[in-house]
């Protein structure tokens, strides 16, 4: 039997994607798009894809990133313009205010554009959001949410066609979007049940990007540093409690400091502890300068992102979630070991 794949913008009605076509696919606007806090590479390869079909089409592009995104990321083929708004706010808060459309990407909470907050608030023309977390809410007049896609790049991929936008979809787009449904998925093994996914894929190889440099671009990149501080991170400081499934990894800033820390070196450090036999829930939290961030992941059907939203302040996905605490490490972790028995029969019952 043929199976045929449809295009599954299952929130999304028509409405709102030919609102969205007559605002990016008609005249010639000044855009800016904003990613979420601590770009990763879905964010930021969202930003960047989208900013070169937009910038193919005629329109004026800039990105206004909250902060950096890491060193890893920065191989990009291209030229699209990014204003990290933390070390340039003046520059960051003009191209937002200059801007005729808004766009938000790879995030649903205004929150997560930290200090950007205000400006995207303050913002009266229209804003646009393409994201694909659960619980979105609503701060954009056009609201292209869909969790069931693996990535906000494949379901930018799929937007752009949507609109009408698909010839201008250029290699570095092609790259850009790849990379982030490649990081999303953690290499094609997660978030990869549908279909879609491989199509978006195989449409995206079609631009003749280079799928083997940027697998080594983006994994084969780290400085010696950081493979350092993993090590040093599983041999350590990760604490397994397999009665509850689970295990933990803290890194203080003393930490980091001693492994000459860049943003972007702890990216992935919370998926390793999954791969112990039996362990379905992983948490690592890092300490900022006035906070400890959290991550969390998880396997089958135990919630990260209600363990995240319920006691961490936080939320994402199912299985890849993230949040903060105010207290101190030490406390933070009391409470995250104190919260396991409550768990307990939920990480036991977990089917992986
Ligand atoms: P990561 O652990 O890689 O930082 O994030 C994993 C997932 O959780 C991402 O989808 C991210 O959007 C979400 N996430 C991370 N931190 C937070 C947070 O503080 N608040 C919310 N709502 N989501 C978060
Ligand atoms: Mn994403």
């Amino acid at each position: 039997m043929r199976i045929q794949i449809l295009t599954v913008l299952k929130n999304t009605d028509k409405e709102i994607l030919t609102s969205v076509k007559n605002v990016l696919a008609n005249q010639k606007l000044n855009i800016a798009i904003v990613p979420h806090e601590n770009p990763d590479g879905d964010a930021i390869g969202s930003a960047i894809g989208l900013a070169e079909v937009l910038t193919d089409y005629g329109h004026t592009v800039n990105i206004v990133s909250p902060n950096s995104y890491p060193e890893f990321l920065k191989w990009f083929s291209s030229d699209v313009n990014i204003i990290h708004f933390n070390k340039n706010k003046k520059a960051g808060k003009e191209t937002i205010q200059n801007a005729d459309v808004l766009v938000c990407v790879d995030f649903n909470e205004i929150g997560r554009s930290e200090k950007i907050e205000k400006t995207i608030e303050k913002f009266t023309k229209t804003k646009i959001l393409i994201d694909h977390h659960p619980n979105p809410t609503n701060f954009c007049d056009y609201m292209i949410s869909e969790p069931s896609y693996s990535s906000t790049a494949e379901l930018i991929y799929d937007v752009v066609h949507q609109i009408g936008l698909e010839e201008n979809i250029t290699h570095n787009a092609a790259e850009a979007l790849y990379t982030g449904v490649l990081t999303d998925t953690g290499s094609f093994s997660h978030n990869t049940s549908r279909p879609n996914t491989f199509k978006v894929v195989s449409e995206l190889m079609k631009f003749g990007i280079d799928t083997e440099k940027i697998q080594s671009s983006v994994y084969h990149n780290f400085s010696a540093e950081r493979m350092k501080l993993l090590g040093y991170c599983l041999n350590e400081k990760m604490e397994v409690y397999p009665e509850f499934r689970t295990a933990v990894i803290s890194i203080s800033r003393q930490e980091l400091k001693r492994f000459k820390f860049e943003p972007g070196d702890t990216e992935g450090f919370v998926n390793y502890p999954l791969s112990i036999n039996n362990i379905v829930f992983s948490a690592i939290f890092i300490e900022k300068e006035d906070f400890v961030k959290a991550s969390f992941r998880s396997k089958g059907d135990f919630p990260a992102n209600k363990f995240a939203r319920e006691h961490f302040s936080g939320g994402g996905h199912l299985n890849a979630a993230g949040g903060e605490s105010k207290l101190s490490m030490q406390d933070t972790l009391k409470k995250f070991t104190q919260l396991l028995p409550e768990f307990k029969h939920q990480l036991i019952e977990t089917i992986i």
